[in-house]
This record gives structure tokens, C-alpha cells and sequence, in this order.
């Protein structure tokens, strides 16, 4: 079935050219009004908590190294699987499992937060940083070592305790406290427990008065 759109139109009206004047006046009213979109990169967007960007691996300050344990629990997780990890089992450490290789391929992930919240270690964030875009391939494969690096920068230009700023995003919300490892029981501040949280739609309602 063919549906074809006659928009009606007057005689006068096309003589007069009104569609055009219409046009016009809405270009002229526009062109005086105050710009609604964010002039980026001259003006940055204001971070919130809790904004998903540029994977890390945490660095152990004990070992200097990721924490990390190669359990394998974020690459089986993640829904657009953009994690690789290939490790070995050292039978000399009672079968320790030793990380030959992760990897992380930015360009796919959908910054879903799944494997910060199931990694029993709290070894992975993504942080605030956004701006790592790149023509090159290759550089948005991130390898272990890229990934600490990403950590090292990121907490270095923290404000703030680093653990009272990635404990919410470790910590999988509504989950009982006993259902969760020892490591995620993690102490969260009032605002991210229950309805003090202001994210999304909560978010916008809290701020709107503000913003008008
Ligand atoms: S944020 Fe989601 S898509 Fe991205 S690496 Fe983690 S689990 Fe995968
Ligand atoms: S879930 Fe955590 S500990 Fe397990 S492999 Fe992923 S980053 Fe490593």
C-alpha cells in the first residue's frame, strides 16, 4: 500500500510565499535567542558521580600491580563482550591463576557498569573521563598496562578519598548485604543509598526547579 502526504495549501498562501515567511521568522527569532546546546569543547560538560567513561584497573597500592584475580566474572558478563582475558594456572602457587593477557576493546563496550558490579575484587572502574576518542584503532584496545595507566591518572586527579568515590559503583544496588562478597560490602554515603539517590529522571526532577 502506497501512502502519499498531500499537505493542503491555498492559493493565497502560495502567492503571499507565507511558508517561507514562516521559515524565516522562526530562523530570526532563533538566531537572537540563547543557544540550548553545549558549545564542546570550549565548554565542558559538568560530571556527575556515577558517570560511566574510560575503563581502568585498579592498582593494588600493597603489590603495586592490578588486583585482578582472573575469575573471569566481567568477560562473562559483559553483554557486548568487548573483554578478553587469557590466563594460566601456576601449579607451584597452589594453582594461582596468572593473567597472561587482558584486554579491553572501548570501542564496543556500552558502558553498562556490569563488571564493575560483579567483580568480587573491585578491580575495574570506569571513570570520568570521556575524552579519549581517537582515529586509531588500535589505541582503543586497552591492554592491562593502559588500563593501570588509566587508574594512575585518575586517581591521581581525584579530589577526595579514592574509596569514597568508586565504593557506590562496586557495591550492586537493592542486593541484600549478605548476598554479596566480603570485599563488596562496601560503605556508601547517604546520597547513594535508597531515594537520597539523584540520578536520571530523579536527577532532572530534583534539578529542574534550578535550571527555569
Ligand atoms: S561497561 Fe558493560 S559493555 Fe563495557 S566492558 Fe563493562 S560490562 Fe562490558
Ligand atoms: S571480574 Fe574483576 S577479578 Fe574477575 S577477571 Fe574481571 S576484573 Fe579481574
Amino acid at each position: 500500500m502506497q501512502i502519499q502526504y498531500k499537505p493542503k495549501r491555498s492559493w493565497l498562501g502560495t502567492i503571499l510565499h507565507v511558508e517561507i515567511i514562516k521559515g524565516l521568522s522562526l530562523t530570526l527569532r532563533k538566531l537572537f535567542s540563547r543557544p540550548v546546546t553545549r558549545q564542546y569543547p570550549e565548554e565542558k560538560p559538568e560530571i556527575r558521580r556515577g558517570f560511566r567513561g574510560q575503563h581502568a584497573l585498579v592498582r593494588d597500592p600493597q603489590t603495586g600491580t592490578s588486583k585482578c584475580i582472573g575469575c573471569m566474572r566481567c568477560a562473562v558478563v559483559c553483554p557486548s563482550r568487548c573483554i578478553r582475558i587469557r590466563i594460566h594456572k601456576e601449579p607451584a602457587t597452589g594453582n594461582r591463576r596468572i593473567i597472561d593477557c587482558y584486554r579491553i576493546e572501548a570501542l564496543r563496550c556500552v558502558y553498562c557498569g556490569y563488571c564493575e558490579e560483579v567483580c568480587p575484587v573491585n578491580a575495574i572502574v570506569l571513570t570520568e573521563v570521556f575524552e579519549y576518542s581517537s582515529n586509531d584503532r588500535p589505541s582503543l584496545f586497552f591492554t592491562m598496562e593502559q588500563l593501570l595507566g588509566n587508574w594512575d591518572r585518575f586517581a591521581a586527579q581525584l579530589q577526595g578519598p579514592v574509596d569514597e568515590y568508586v565504593n557506590p559503583f562496586w557495591r550492586p544496588r537493592g542486593l541484600p548485604e549478605h548476598t554479596l562478597p566480603a570485599p563488596k560490602r562496601l560503605p556508601v554515603s547517604r546520597e547513594w543509598s535508597g531515594e537520597e539517590q539523584v540520578v536520571g529522571k530523579n536527577w532532572r526532577r530534583h534539578h529542574r526547579p534550578e535550571q527555569s
